[in-house]
């Protein structure tokens, strides 16, 4: 192993996409590091597993019209299945406010070229989640092909591939350092020794800062603690229903298995890696779930089935994809804020165009730089 064209540092479903598109493109001598001894115990293994294209961002929908569609031929290309259900996103709208949010998007939305999104009334709402408390809803946003992955199996869909094609990946192998010279990145340090290559990509999720590090970049990207709480088998929500997102509190829930998967955003939540499930979210979720979905006060919750993971954040909500100008060698594919799942095949893409061509034709990779933050051009999204 003591070189490579090209050295990804991470084997999340991240940087599993980007090893598959390199090798899409031709480019075959990929070795791939994850200093697990096992992929997916990141935030991929943790993941909800949602898929949308209801953005707010040009570039976050763009991002979205090639990964939606891109799972949902998955099984076709890869022999491997990406478990993605189009079962739909709908955010429901009790204010004005929101509602008028929800048209700007849809207006952005349709001009990307998104056809399966509609704005909803409040009858269409009951129509789509009949389970809901209806009485203050305005309406909503609904796209039905929006739904959920299994985040495991489309990161291991894409690694198997990409190592039939003879990308090497090598586990329980974590990166310590990063080697620079006169030209650039030259290498990477690892807990089994030097790897030489002129091309380093960091996918290294919530991590990535320590790795940008190691190269002397300042990456801004913060662990952001997300918890998930599922139930035990319940029928009193379809099991065919979309992802259901209430806007008021951020509230959301999607089907899983025979019960439902509840997520709030705690807005009291800080920076760090923690990754213990903390037993009072339960409590926080259930008071807001219940107020939107009152048959969840039936739902049972067992403790030990909930789970912590880490979101990777970026100051402006959207993901830093591309090389650093300083060091010229050394790729970002970091940020993603709680979309990286959904992204992963455009990141892959977008990275695989940069590395190879210096330009992608599918975003204007510029507006995702690293030197966005230093010049002030950030982008804004929210985070549901
Ligand atoms: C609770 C929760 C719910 C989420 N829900 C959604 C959702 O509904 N939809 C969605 O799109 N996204 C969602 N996300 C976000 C999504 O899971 C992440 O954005 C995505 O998994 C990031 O993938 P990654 O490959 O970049 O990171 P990871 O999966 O974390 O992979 C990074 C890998 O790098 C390895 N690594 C780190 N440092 C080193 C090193 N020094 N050397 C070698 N290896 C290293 C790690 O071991 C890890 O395996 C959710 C996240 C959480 C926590």
């Amino acid at each position: 192993m003591s070189s490579a064209d090209v050295i990804i540092i991470g084997g999340g479903i991240v940087g599993s996409s980007i090893a598959y598109h390199l090798t899409e493109a031709g480019c075959r001598d990929v070795l791939v590091l994850e200093r697990e001894t096992q992929q997916g115990k990141g935030s991929t293994g943790k993941s909800m597993g949602g898929v949308r294209a209801q953005f707010a961002t040009p570039i976050n929908i763009r991002m979205s019209l090639y990964s939606i569609p891109f799972f949902a031929r998955f099984e076709e290309v890869m022999g491997h299945p990406s478990g993605y259900r189009p079962q739909g996103y709908l955010f429901v709208a009790t204010t004005p406010a929101h509602m008028e949010y929800l048209r700007q998007n849809y207006r952005r939305q349709v001009e990307a070229g998104l056809q399966a999104v509609r704005l909803v009334d409040a009858r269409d709402v009951s129509q789509i989640a009949p389970e809901l408390r209806q009485d203050d809803i305005l309406g909503g946003s609904f796209c039905a092909t929006d739904g959920f992955v299994d985040p495991h199996s489309v990161m291991t869909g894409f690694m198997k591939k990409a190592m039939e094609r003879g990308v090497r990946l090598l586990r329980d192998t974590e990166v310590t350092g990063i080697a620079v010279d006169a030209r650039g990145v030259a290498g990477v340090e690892t807990s089994r020794g030097f790897v030489g290559g002129r091309t380093v990509v960091n996918a290294a999720g919530a991590w990535a800062g320590n790795v940008a590090r190691l190269a002397g970049v300042p990456l801004p990207v913060e662990p952001l603690r997300r918890m998930l709480v599922p139930t035990e088998p319940f029928d009193q929500v379809s099991h065919q229903s979309p992802m259901v997102v209430d806007m008021n509190t951020g509230f959301h829930y999607r089907p899983e298995g025979r019960g439902l998967l509840l997520a709030w955003n705690d807005p009291e939540e800080t920076p760090g890696f923690k990754l213990n499930f903390d037993r009072g979210f339960i409590e926080k979720v259930l008071t807001r779930g219940v107020n939107r979905l009152p048959c969840l006060e039936e739902a049972e919750v067992n403790p030990r089935r909930a789970w912590a993971g880490l979101y990777e954040m970026t100051p402006d909500h959207h993901p830093v994809l591309g090389g650093v100008r300083q060091l010229p060698g050394f790729f970002l594919a970091n940020g993603f804020s709680g979309h990286g799942v959904m992204h992963s095949p455009a990141t892959g893409r977008i990275l695989a165009d940069l590395i190879l061509h210096g330009r992608s034709d599918l975003v204007d990779a510029e507006l995702l730089g690293f030197e966005r933050f230093a010049s002030g051009r950030l982008l804004h999204e929210m985070v549901w």
